[in-house]
């Protein structure tokens, strides 16, 4: 993995209210959970770098996807400055996923490189009509939030830097990206979809992991799932509260 060493914050620009169904596949129906919206902030090595950014204002997540409240202190520019974290100096944005509550705000991060999986990137283009609200891309009268972002277009797994790597991890999506950076603490993958929850890693009668009920192809989903297992010491979810116990990690 490299030696150099990260430390991961997890920043929440918001909370969503959702069926549990849709983060634990086969069980929860009629549930209400609160999931927050996150953004990781990774610095290592003299490099700064976020993975997902973020979603649309509180108006438009409430419009066209679920109940959303963000607190004055979860504005994206603001979470990032009580983090001591100035958008403009990132270097590095990975968009794990071109779903809307992972790609907004892109326009904050001015000298950053970004990257995507092409495969993504193609599949957000054209989703099947059940994931077309998720990518916002066919919803009338809507532009993608990534429309005017010059990605550099990945084809599978890269070595970002010493000691963080991008996984290519299709499964809740045609091509999901994590990252998995090497820490004081052992290596951490964060996760972003394929687990949505701590809960997800538990699993349930169908056994363990569990994946989320947003996929696109299970035989990958659990492919990356075991993947994971291989690689990680630690995994972070990308939308599970208790994320937000540890203020950094690493
Ligand atoms: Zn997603």
């Amino acid at each position: 993995m490299g030696s150099t060493h990260y430390t991961i914050t997890p920043v929440s620009v918001g909370t969503l209210t959702i069926d549990k169904s849709q983060q634990i596949w086969g069980q929860g129906f009629g549930t209400k959970i609160d999931i927050p919206v996150l953004m990781f902030y990774v610095e290592g090595g003299g490099k700064r770098i976020m993975v997902d950014t973020g979603c649309s204002s509180p108006e438009s997540a409430a419009k066209y996807h679920y109940p959303f409240i963000r607190k004055p202190e979860e504005d994206p520019t603001r979470a990032l400055e009580a983090i001591g974290v100035n958008p403009g100096e990132i270097d590095i944005v990975v968009a794990t996923h071109l779903h809307w509550d992972h790609c907004y705000n892109h326009e904050l991060f001015t000298n950053a490189r970004f990257l995507i999986q092409r495969t993504e990137l193609q599949f957000a283009a054209a989703p099947f009509p059940i994931f077309a609200n998720a990518y916002e891309s066919t919803i009338a009268g809507m532009v993608p939030p990534y429309s005017k972002t010059k990605f550099e277009v990945l084809d599978g797994d890269f070595d970002l830097l010493d000691g963080l790597k991008i996984v290519f991890a299709p499964g809740h999506t045609p091509g999901m990206q994590c990252v998995v950076a090497n820490t004081a603490r052992g290596v951490y993958y964060i996760a972003g979809d394929n687990v949505g929850q701590y809960e997800n890693l538990e699993g349930n009668r169908f056994g363990r992991p569990i994946p989320g009920i947003n996929f696109i192809n299970l035989a990958d989903y659990y492919e990356s799932f075991r993947r994971m297992e291989r690689i990680a010491d630690h995994v972070l979810p990308g939308h599970d509260l208790r994320v937000l116990d540890q203020a950094r990690y690493g």
